[in-house]
């Protein structure tokens, strides 16, 4: 047999790791990394987290699973935490982002379809957009990579130019159920919606009785500095989707609804045997207890505006390699010259320095929400060696 065991749809590389610290990871061949990867923008507390591992522990020894066929109070204390610190009236908990963000595709639809608006399914979504993997959630995203080989999509979505207002309002036609959009682009390259398009979004959805619907499974959960990023464009969404850091590193989502928005979510209509069991609400309950505080979040905004002027500077030195920086909070894009891919694993292989790839040639910067300035430090020295010491092909 020649097939991996563990089925190849990863291009794996080469770091192993086994062990976490803090802002750290440490590989089987005992090798130290700077973890400004997060897996994926999901460690937000770091690796080993005394809080995390404390209630995951304690739930471990009390209750793992018992289906939602029961009571739950755990799911419902999480809940009533989370609808108090969002613009939401209620929770569906889901194991991953994708069955989050298909969650609220199912939940716009039917907003449409229990009216009796059986012909308003369509979302419209925007190019570059990244919404997961499952068949719903690959039609939602526009890019073709991840469709070849899947065919057919579902029907049901349409893609427009991100951060073009005119285009999705023209895109509005009566099968129109609404808009599902990252507020700030994860996969795309850290693209950031501008005010006047998240805006104009909800003013649309306002005017023709449209869903707004965030994906922010990436930029939720103080990443971009704020809870939710959506709370920086002084509009409220009527669904929103969320993951990754919510967890802090425990496989779990979110939709989140208003009650309006809920409307067709009724007995019957939706499920999953492990969504919100115990396990994953303990590991929710101890995130809360730290990233939706003021200071904690104020500290995260603080921290992001010294790593994106420390990088401002940094890239005059290299015009040949860096293009600009972007991003909010601790959710960063280092725009390259070069295909970034190369200078990452440069990065990884050469200097103990985790990072990730996005599109549009930018490096991701997602660091644990609780680094302190030594990390920062840390990864200035790293990125500056890096640079001082890469050659790509084409760059003199
Ligand atoms: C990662 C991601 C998803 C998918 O989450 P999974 O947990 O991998 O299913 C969906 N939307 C966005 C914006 C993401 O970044």
């Amino acid at each position: 047999m020649s097939i991996p065991a563990l089925m190849p749809v990863y291009p794996r590389c080469g770091v192993r790791p086994v062990r976490g610290e803090h802002c750290h990871l440490i590989s089987e061949d005992g090798r130290r990394y700077l973890d400004f990867a997060s897996g994926i923008a999901v460690n937000a507390l770091g690796h080993s987290h005394p809080g995390l591992i404390d209630a995951i522990q304690k739930q471990a020894q009390t209750l793992m699973h018992v289906s939602n066929l029961y009571g739950s109070p755990q799911g419902e204390d999480v809940a009533r935490r989370l609808t108090e610190l969002t613009f939401a009236d209620t929770v569906f908990f889901t194991n991953s982002g994708a069955e989050a963000v298909e969650c609220a595709i199912k939940t716009a639809r039917a907003y449409h379809q229990s009216a009796g608006n059986i012909d308003r399914f369509e979302l419209i979504t925007f190019n570059n957009a990244f919404h997961g993997r499952t068949m719903a959630t690959i039609s939602a995203s526009s890019q073709d990579k991840m469709h070849k080989g899947f065919l057919p999509l579902l029907p049901g979505f349409k893609y427009v130019e991100f951060n073009d207002l005119e285009a999705a309002k023209a895109a509005i036609g009566p099968k129109t159920a609404g808009f599902l959009v990252e507020p700030i682009q994860g996969e795309g390259g850290i693209r950031v919606a501008t005010d006047e398009f998240l805006q104009g979004l909800r003013a649309l959805c306002d005017e023709h009785d449209l869903m707004l619907v965030l994906d922010e499974v990436q930029s939720g959960v103080g990443r971009a500095g704020t809870f939710y990023a959506y709370e920086q464009y002084g509009i409220m969404p009527d669904i929103l989707a969320t993951a990754k850091g919510i967890g802090g590193g425990f496989p779990v989502g979110a939709c989140l609804a208003t009650e309006k928005a809920a409307r067709g979510m009724i007995f019957g209509t939706h499920g999953s045997t492990y969504g919100g069991n115990p396990f994953a609400m303990a590991a929710i309950g101890a995130v809360l207890d730290v990233i939706p505080q003021d200071a904690f979040l104020a500290d995260v905004r603080g921290k992001g505006e010294r790593i994106k002027a420390r990088l401002e500077q940094f890239i005059g030195n290299y015009p040949e390699l860096f293009e600009l920086v972007r991003g909010r909070g601790l959710f960063i894009g280092l725009k390259m010259k070069v295909e970034p891919r190369a200078f990452v694993a440069h990065m990884r292989d050469n200097h103990e320095l985790l990072t990730v790839s996005a599109g549009d040639n930018v490096v991701r910067i997602l660091p644990p929400l609780v680094i302190d300035d030594s990390h920062i430090d840390e990864f200035m020295e790293k990125l500056s060696a890096a640079a001082a010491s890469y050659s790509p092909e084409g760059v003199n």
